[in-house]
């Protein structure tokens, strides 16, 4: 028998917010003690995706300065927060990553701004470049503290249609992909939430917080049984507590519960999301 997996997801504030990188390597150390064998997926640092679609949006809008400083602030944030937990040659190492995965992006941005125009595909490339500067900094960070990690481009696995901004994935082709490159890895993936590629070779984006898609597609291609979103809210409520005063939190859900949240819009309970799980039979855990 084959050591079981599990897979924990990090979205971006759990990433991006000062003090936390910290604490989710911490996270991670500890998992990887465990028996099971970890899989770890994140999403882009804090709000770097909003930065990187306005930066396109304003370049093809001819605000060419604009754009300019969204994508500083896209580096500046990665570059901060690894400070929390690199420094010497292992920080240089990852300013360079940084400067390897913008500089193309940049391009793309001017070229933006010179036609004037954002098309829905060269969006999705500029968007990627989020979950691939996650990927570059936590595999670094857990290689620095000893863990043996790889940083994985999810768009060799994770098959699509051309769908720009909300591509549709090939589960099975996307199964198949996953498991054989995890037949493969040695030390703990660090995978790309978010991104997949298309048959005809385009960058492609699972939707907005399609992260936690990611999560489940990677947990039912590996047979986990358990599934950990890690987020900064104290658990999953009955209703909005921003909307409803007396909302409180539940501790335990169905699937068919969650999908019923879902339907009134509660992000984490994509329909996509739990279709996987529930047909794999994983359970999910919600962590604060
Ligand atoms: N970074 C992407 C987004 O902001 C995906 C995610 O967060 O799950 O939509
Ligand atoms: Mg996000």
């Amino acid at each position: 028998m084959s050591t079981p997996w599990q897979v924990y997801k990090f979205g971006g504030s759990s990433l991006g917010t000062q003090g936390r990188l910290p604490l989710v390597l911490d996270l991670i150390a500890s998992a990887a003690k465990e028996p099971s064998r970890l899989a770890v997926v994140v999403s882009a640092l804090g709000d770097s995706t909003d930065w990187l679609i306005s930066s396109a949006r304003r370049a093809a809008a001819g605000d060419q300065s604009g754009a300019d400083a969204d994508l500083t602030r896209t580096h500046f944030l990665a570059v901060s927060t690894a400070k929390q937990v690199l420094d010497g040659a292992a920080l240089s190492g990852f300013e360079d990553d940084v400067a390897r995965l913008l500089n193309p992006i940049r391009r793309l941005v001017e070229g933006i701004g010179l036609v004037r125009e954002v098309t829905p595909r060269s969006l999705d490339e500029v968007m990627s470049v989020g979950e691939r500067i996650s990927i570059a900094l936590v595999a670094r960070a857990l290689t620095v503290r000893g863990l043996e990690a790889k940083a994985v481009d999810a768009r060799d696995l994770v098959v699509t249609d051309d769908t720009p901004q909300n591509a549709i994935v090939d589960v099975a082709a996307t199964g198949a992909a996953l498991r054989s490159a995890a037949a493969s890895w040695s030390g703990l993936p660090v995978i790309t939430g978010f991104l997949g590629r298309s048959k005809t070779g385009h960058t492609t984006t699972l939707g907005r917080n399609g992260s936690d898609y990611t999560a489940s597609l990677v947990a039912q291609a590996l047979g986990a049984k358990h599934v950990t979103v890690w987020t900064d809210v104290p658990g999953v409520f009955t209703a909005d507590p921003a909307l409803v005063s007396d909302a409180y939190p539940v501790t335990r859900l169905t699937w068919f519960e969650a999908l019923e949240l879902a339907h009134f819009g509660t992000r984490m309970f994509h329909a996509r999301t739990v279709v996987p799980l529930l047909e794999s039979g994983a359970t999910l855990t919600i962590r604060s």
